[in-house]
C-alpha cells in the first residue's frame, strides 16, 4: 500500500483512486505527493528536494498542478500576466493529457 504523506486542503474528503499506468490521469495526486517533479525543483524557489510538492492544489474533488494553473504564484513572479503562456509550456513539459506515468 502506498501512503500519501501529506494532503492539504482536502478537509477529509475521499480521494480519487490512482488508475492503472497510462490510463487517463484522474488527479489522484499520488505522484506529486510522493516527490516534487523536475519543474517544481527547478522553478519553485527553495522547494525541498523530497516530500510533497508545494504546488499541489485541491479543487472540485481532485488535485491539479498549480504550476500549470498559476505558475507566477509559485515562482513568486511580480505579476500573473504570463500565466497562460507559462502554464501551457509547463503542461507540455509535464506531459499533461498523456495519461498517468506513475510507476506505483
Ligand atoms: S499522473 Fe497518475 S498518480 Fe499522478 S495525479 Fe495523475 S493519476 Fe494520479
Ligand atoms: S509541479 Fe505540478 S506536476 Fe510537478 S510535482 Fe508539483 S503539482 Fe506535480
Amino acid at each position: 500500500m502506498v501512503v500519501i504523506h501529506l494532503i492539504d486542503g482536502t478537509a477529509g474528503q475521499r480521494l480519487p483512486v490512482k488508475p492503472e499506468k497510462w490510463a487517463a490521469c484522474n488527479g489522484c495526486g499520488l505522484c506529486c505527493s510522493e516527490e516534487p517533479c523536475g519543474v517544481a525543483r527547478q522553478f519553485i524557489p527553495d522547494h525541498p528536494e523530497e516530500g510533497p510538492c508545494l504546488a499541489l492544489e485541491w479543487e472540485a474533488d481532485r488535485f491539479w498542478c498549480g504550476m500549470v494553473r498559476r505558475p507566477s504564484h509559485y515562482m513568486r513572479l511580480p505579476n500573473d500576466w504570463a500565466d497562460w503562456a507559462l502554464g501551457g509550456m509547463i503542461a507540455e513539459a509535464l506531459g499533461a493529457g498523456r495519461g498517468c506515468d506513475a510507476d506505483f
